[in-house]
């Protein structure tokens, strides 16, 4: 067995996000695990780059309200006890609605070279705004 406790709260990069987003590490890949977790706190407005997953992701909301958008416009909308996967390759972002804070606890599965993820560019306002109109 192996307890793990609490590690420092890291900010989510600018590189990858678009406003204030704080990230707990839960679970580093290790050897034979491939799962990784953690949870993740995006302040109102704040969302991901566009991106994907290798191996895909899960993510569960614990708090807040936010969304998961994909790219043929899908918007699902995400409050506490909702888990939503996005599949392999498929492009999204995801984060908090405009007045609101959101966490979920994201998984996923690492692969050998890393944590399988493709960062694209950023979600514009016009893009965030849109999503959540139609969510
Ligand atoms: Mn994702």
């Amino acid at each position: 067995m192996e307890l793990t406790t609490p590690t420092p709260t890291v900010k989510g990069p600018e590189k990858n996000f678009t406003g204030d987003v704080y990230v707990n590490p839960i679970k580093k890949p290790a050897e034979p695990s491939r799962l990784i977790a953690s949870i993740v706190r995006f302040t109102p407005g704040a969302r991901t780059n566009w991106h994907s997953h290798a191996l895909g992701q899960t993510l569960y909301c614990t708090d807040g309200a936010g969304l998961v958008v994909n790219r043929d416009g899908t918007v699902i909308r995400l409050t506490p006890g909702d888990t939503v996967w996005t599949p392999p390759g498929e492009e999204h972002w995801h984060g908090a609605g405009i007045d609101c804070m959101m966490s979920h606890i994201a998984m996923l599965e690492g692969t050998d070279t890393g944590d399988g993820a493709t960062w694209l560019e950023p979600v514009t306002d016009e893009q965030y705004k849109q999503a959540n109109q139609n969510s």
